[in-house]
């Protein structure tokens, strides 16, 4: 294999750090992409990867990804990623998320962590007792904070509203067909508020008896997780993995708009550009799925009194999402760059790479 470094997704990152604890068990990778705006900011992945390999590469684009997600959202913070080496068994104890906050403490504020996926507000509560570089932690009623999953999903509830008056011409989703992959944490948050406006839904996961539950408790339409990305539909909403969106998946697509909160998205750079062939307007994962971080950083701000801590400060800045996208979708169609790389020059110049 290459060295990581020269490899397109390592993209200059400013430094990675790889962390393993013997008695724990804990094998882990920081990567901090960019720290021009800010002490980098991401959460951290607990993932069983079928190698190591797959974990660099998970870490970096993730990286990468928050750089130009905390860039685009208007944060004070630059961009970074962890993910926990799950073994097969899947076990994580608290040994190992101790050993997990004194690597991050040992980061000096460098990186402040949050949760992704396999992490839980309890496993934050823990890294924290070890570190104070951590965000995601319970709030009270009304304060900035605590699980990212509802603020992602608003602002993925109301970039799909936008893409929709933007592609479609309808001021509402009544009606609107949405076909969603993944429907947990932020899925599930997503489907519900399409739910209160009457879109129509089809619903899929590879989690059954929670996917049928949550299909009649909406009245959504449930299919296979291997048949969503070819159901007909207005829009596709990939919450689940990312890298869905490859040639073949993209071939498969009927709908309209692709929007939703998956990370990474794109298995490759050209696939932005396939799906504008199609005619397909896609929202650029890290511009709609910005909602928790920017709950989570205020948070975060709140707690060393650099910013307020109220709640509805929080949801002014999520309700500029739809702008942005809507920026970025012009920019697109008056230059003929695809939407995603209209997205990722903002978003390097922001953080001064452009
Ligand atoms: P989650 O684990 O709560 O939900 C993911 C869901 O996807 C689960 O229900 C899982 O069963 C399902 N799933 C996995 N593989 C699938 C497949 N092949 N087909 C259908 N369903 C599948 O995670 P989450 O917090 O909802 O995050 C979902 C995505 O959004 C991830 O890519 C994450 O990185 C991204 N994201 C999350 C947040 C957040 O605030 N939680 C913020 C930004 C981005």
């Amino acid at each position: 294999m290459n060295a990581f470094w020269t490899q397109p997704d390592f993209d200059d990152h400013e430094v990675v750090h790889f962390v393993h604890d013997d008695k724990s068990g804990l094998t882990a990778i920081i990567a901090l992409h960019s720290t021009h705006l800010g002490p980098a900011a991401g959460g951290t992945r607990f993932w069983h990867y079928a190698e190591p390999g797959a974990a660099m590469r998970d870490a970096l684009r993730l990286s990468r990804g928050m750089s130009y997600k905390n860039a685009m959202a208007g944060l004070p913070m630059g961009g970074g990623k962890a993910v926990i080496l799950a073994g097969e068994d899947r076990r994580k104890t608290p040994e190992m998320l101790a050993a997990f906050g004194k690597a991050v403490d040992g980061l000096g504020g460098k990186y402040v962590t949050a949760e992704d996926v396999g992490i839980t507000v309890a496993d934050m509560v823990a890294v924290h007792q070890q570190t104070e570089f951590v965000s995601g932690l319970p709030v009270e009623e009304g304060e900035a904070g605590g699980n990212p999953g509802p603020f992602t999903a608003l602002g993925i509830y109301l970039g799909i509203k936008a893409a929709v008056k933007h592609k479609l011409g309808r001021d509402t989703v009544e009606g609107v067909h949405v076909a969603m992959q993944g429907v947990g944490s932020v899925g599930g948050g997503v489907a519900r508020l399409l739910a209160k406006d009457g879109a129509k839904l089809t619903l899929a996961d590879i989690a059954a008896d929670e996917v049928q539950a949550l299909g009649q408790e909406l009245g959504a339409d449930v299919v296979a997780p291997d048949a969503i990305m070819s159901v007909a539909c207005d829009v596709f909403s990939p919450n689940a993995l990312g890298a869905t969106l490859d040639e073949a998946g993209i071939a498969r697509l009927d709908c309209s708009i692709v929007a939703g909160g998956a990370n990474n998205q794109l298995a490759r750079p050209e696939n932005g550009a396939m799906l504008a062939e199609r005619g397909i307007l896609y929202a650029p994962d890290y511009v709609i799925n910005a909602g928790g971080i920017i709950s989570v950083t205020m948070e975060y701000l709140c707690r060393r009194d650099d910013a307020p801590c109220d709640i509805n400060e929080v949801r002014k800045r999520i309700a500029l999402i739809p702008e942005r996208l809507s920026k970025i979708w012009q920019d697109s169609e008056a230059t003929g760059s695809s939407p995603d790389r209209v997205a990722d020059a903002m978003a390097q110049k922001l953080i001064g790479r452009g």
